[in-house]
């Protein structure tokens, strides 16, 4: 069987929504019953994601098996419903250490080692692979970057050899762009999208499909404009306007024929009826839509300049919402500005406060978590807001004045939270977290278990420090248990106040783990517990 590539090139500027509109052409295929799935190709020479500022590069998304990966990982899950491995995440800097691996073993038989071949072929094995591993009808591939960056050159030319190679009834490029108008006289301004199409020419790509951003609908004659401009028909030119929800985005290309021109070009007919699918789809859409009785959260974090860093929690809030028909409205507050006025929370109905790192805006974290305690707020802390919460409670109700993390305070009289003991001996901080998958076990008769209905659950980790299990006994005499363990009792996983009335605690990513439709258990409770 010969899997079906889809190519998904962006012009003209960054942040156009190419993974949404990734996304949503694999959903589209997946409700035409095909075996789909998505890769990320990441043209920047950082190994991973795990390394960048989620501030500047949006959210560090954690997969099953461990990847510190693009945030479009994370789109590609949610559209799909499904796992997507680490491997889908194709970055220069894994290409390369692969090239110069194979190069210092002599396997290049005194080959001179260059970019075409060595690394272009690298780049196809692996796309081939995922291709052929999986079994895919069709993988709708997306490089990043925009066409004319340096960076992403050699991936371009690869996807170039890969339409050589398995024709065009195999291989579909879909280049996305802008039509910006100008608010004076409204029109649809095509010249960035012409250029953007001359350039990817230029490098040998002529794209068969163009998926166009655009504030409203895109008219008839700025599609002719663009058709004659880019040798791509008129009807091959899709509107990709602004719409409320991202997860519209399908149902808009749908309507305007994407699939029909999709099979058609790969020669594939005989479409069966999918209604079933869209059904069942479209009900977790209008789902999503409710606008009844909004809850009001409050998350106080550290990355809150910029919206993409939570991407993921903002998510699951939403379709934890959507389960129990409320609409939820997200406040994102700069831990650094808390202190000194913590009392604005009150007028929240939950906080939640979301992973993250170093002294920055923590001491803020500990006094949000405190005050939730104490006024009786429903509380949600994932990773770091889990860490913290337990100091706040050593400090405020064990009276530990000190208790701290080591990440934060190296040398405090009590550290709460202490580095992982097999991260002693680490020394590089990329991919050496405790990373991905890992199965909990939870005790019974608590919160932990109401929530999860189970004993055991199995949620992604991301993180270098746990609580230190010197200090659980004194807690749990004051009122807060872990309630959740892994690795043989080793780390602790949850916590929970039971007098209060939700104060829960996860050291795993319970965010990573929500799909629209079917919300994380943990933010399901937290957003009816805020609701109550
Ligand atoms: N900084 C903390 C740790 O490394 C928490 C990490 C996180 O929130 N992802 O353990």
């Amino acid at each position: 069987m010969q899997t079906k590539f889809i190519f998904v090139t962006g012009g003209v500027m960054s942040g156009l929504g190419k993974g949404v509109v990734t996304s949503s052409i694999a959903k589209l295929l997946q409700l035409s019953n095909q075996k789909v799935s998505c890769v990320k190709i990441d043209p920047y020479l950082n190994y991973d994601a795990g390394t960048m500022n989620p501030i500047a590069h949006g959210e560090v998304f954690v997969t099953e098996d461990g990847g510190e990966c693009d945030m479009d990982i994370g789109n590609y899950e949610r559209f799909l419903n499904q796992n997507i491995p680490k491997t889908h995440n194709i970055t220069t800097a894994q290409i390369y250490s692969s090239v110069i691996e194979a190069e210092r073993k002599g396997e290049y038989l005194g080959a001179c080692v260059q970019i075409i071949p060595h690394v272009t072929d690298e780049i196809k094995r692996r796309i081939r692979k995922i291709a052929e591993d999986e079994k895919l009808d069709v993988l709708v591939v997306e490089c990043g970057g925009t066409v004319g960056d340096i960076e992403s050159l050699p991936f371009l030319e690869a996807l170039r050899q890969m339409r050589l190679e398995a024709g065009s009834q195999n291989v579909i490029f879909v280049h996305v762009t802008l039509a910006p108008s100008l608010d004076v006289v409204g029109e649809q301004k095509t010249k960035p999208t012409q250029h953007s199409v001359q350039e990817l020419r230029r490098i040998g790509i002529q794209p068969d499909l163009m998926a166009v951003r655009c504030s409203s609908p895109l008219q008839e004659s700025t599609k002719k404009k663009i058709s004659m401009f880019t040798n791509v028909t008129a009807q091959d030119v899709f509107s990709c306007h602004d719409v409320k929800s991202i997860f519209m985005v399908p149902q808009i290309l749908y309507d305007q024929g994407i699939i029909d021109t999709i099979f058609r070009k790969f020669g594939k007919f005989g479409l069966v009826n999918t209604s079933e699918n869209w059904d069942r789809w479209n009900a977790i859409i209008r789902s999503l839509d409710t606008t009844q009785g909004d809850v009001k959260i409050a998350m106080v974090g550290k990355y809150v300049t910029l919206a993409d860093s939570y991407v993921s929690v903002n998510h699951a809030l939403k379709h934890a919402g959507a389960k129990i028909g409320r609409s939820v409205s997200i406040d994102w507050i700069d831990s650094e500005n808390i202190n000194g006025n913590v009392d604005q929370l009150s007028k929240y109905n939950g906080i939640l406060v979301p992973g993250g790192f170093g002294v920055r805006g923590a001491e803020g974290i500990i006094s949000t978590a405190n005050f939730a305690r104490e006024k009786n707020i429903p509380y949600l802390g994932i990773c770091f807001g889990f860490q913290l919460a337990a100091i706040a409670f050593g400090r405020y109700v064990c009276n530990y004045k000190n208790a701290n993390s080591t990440e934060l305070e190296p040398n405090t009289a009590n550290p709460v939270v202490d580095l992982l003991p097999e991260q002693k001996t680490v020394s590089n901080m990329g991919g050496s977290l405790r990373l991905g998958a890992h199965e909990i076990h939870v005790k019974g008769n608590t919160l932990a278990a109401k929530t999860y209905n189970s004993d055991k659950v199995i949620r992604r980790h991301r993180h270098r420090y746990e609580i230190n299990k010197k200090y659980i006994d004194v807690f749990e005499k004051n009122g807060l248990i872990f309630s959740a363990e892994s690795d043989n009792a080793k780390r602790m996983e949850m916590l929970e106040i039971p007098s209060h009335k939700f104060y829960f605690g996860v050291q795993f990513h319970p965010e990573f783990n929500s799909r629209p439709g079917f919300p994380e258990e943990s933010f399901e409770a937290f957003v009816r517990a805020s609701a109550s």
